[in-house]
């Protein structure tokens, strides 16, 4: 795969207008409420506004991406009905659909930040960049630039005993997003989080990078995706910029919390589709979506498939205002 030419050809698509989203899980454990709430926008969103939803397998980190986490998590999405138009097991000419399949696009994107001077790799250890970070306002880590002032004699010394992770250089300024469901988000990602990494010492690719590089290739018009996500979008828009193009449109969806107030996990085994099923049986998909609208605040019934959600979207006049936002979005 050449890179060039799959950037090309995603810049391409996304030109066309055709709305192109996309549902990208991490087969990491069972699929909870959260996961599933995420892939009903992702889908509803693509269908109201007549557009194609690809299912992309973010699986880039072996050590949790378990054997047998990925068939679980695609069968319990059949079950609960989902289809998608492209994807690990539908196909499409935007494909592999599995990151892991997609390395060496990432090890290309790599290197032309590298002739673009836009990386540089970094020693440190996670213990002496918390030592000598500043904390943002968010309470993050800001990585200091430490390794990007090294000497060569420096450097090369580093790297006789160490592997570098690779940073990216961000620009300086404030980073202007529009999302859809959140609105206008300002951000100085040079303040709030400093050069970011987009390959760990570990080889393993960054989600920042792979999901620019995957969202660029595949024509991806429309990122609709958990709120825990959005504030690195500015890090994804810089990297954007750095590959010569603009970012999607964004929409952050709320996330579910479970009854202590915390973001629900993997493991979180009762607010899974699993749980569910060793409670209620595999008989039953449709009271366990009437569960999942009703906690989102939409009332259409106790029992549903996908389809009544579909209609009631319709009907309620989300799918209008999502295509309102769209228009909004295009013109900012
Ligand atoms: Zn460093």
């Amino acid at each position: 795969m050449n890179l060039a030419q799959e950037m090309q050809r995603g810049l391409k698509q996304r030109a066309q207008g055709r709305v192109r989203g996309r549902y990208a899980p991490s087969p990491t454990g069972d699929l909870h409420l959260g996961n599933i709430r995420a892939a009903l926008y992702a889908w509803l969103h693509s269908r109201c506004l007549e557009g194609d939803c690809i299912l992309r397998i973010e699986d880039l980190d072996q050590g949790r991406c378990k054997d047998g986490y990925e068939e679980q998590m695609l069968q319990d999405l059949q079950w609960l009905g989902f289809t998608f138009d492209e994807g690990v097991e539908e196909g499409g000419e935007f494909g592999p659909y599995r990151q892991s399949e997609r390395i060496t696009l990432y090890e290309q994107a790599l290197e032309l930040l590298k002739s673009q001077q836009r990386v540089y790799p970094c020693y440190c250890t996670r213990r002496e960049m918390q030592a000598r970070a500043s904390r943002s306002a968010s309470g993050e880590y800001v990585y200091d630039g430490r390794c990007k002032r090294l000497s060569a004699e420096e450097l090369a010394e580093l790297a006789r005993t160490r592997r570098p992770a690779w940073r990216f250089c961000v620009d300086h300024g404030e980073v202007t997003i529009q999302d859809g469901f959140k609105g206008e988000l300002v951000q100085d990602v040079s303040r709030e989080v400093g050069d970011f990494v987009v390959r760990r010492r570990d080889g393993i690719f960054s989600y920042q990078l792979a999901v620019v590089v995957d969202d660029i290739c595949m024509g991806v018009t429309d990122i609709v995706r958990g709120e825990d996500l959005y504030e690195s979008s500015p890090r994804q828009v810089l990297l954007y910029r750095a590959f010569g193009t603009t970012a999607p449109r964004f929409w952050h969806i709320p996330l579910v919390l479970n009854q202590e107030g915390h973001k629900l996990s993997k493991r979180d085994r009762a607010h899974g589709v699993r749980g569910w099923v060793d409670e209620h049986g595999s008989h039953d998909q449709g009271r366990f979506f009437g569960a999942i609208v009703e906690a989102m605040g939409w009332q259409c019934g106790e029992s549903l498939t996908l389809e009544n959600i579909y209609q009631h979207a319709c009907v309620s006049g989300m799918c209008d205002t999502w295509r309102e936002a769209k228009g909004r979005l295009e013109n900012k």
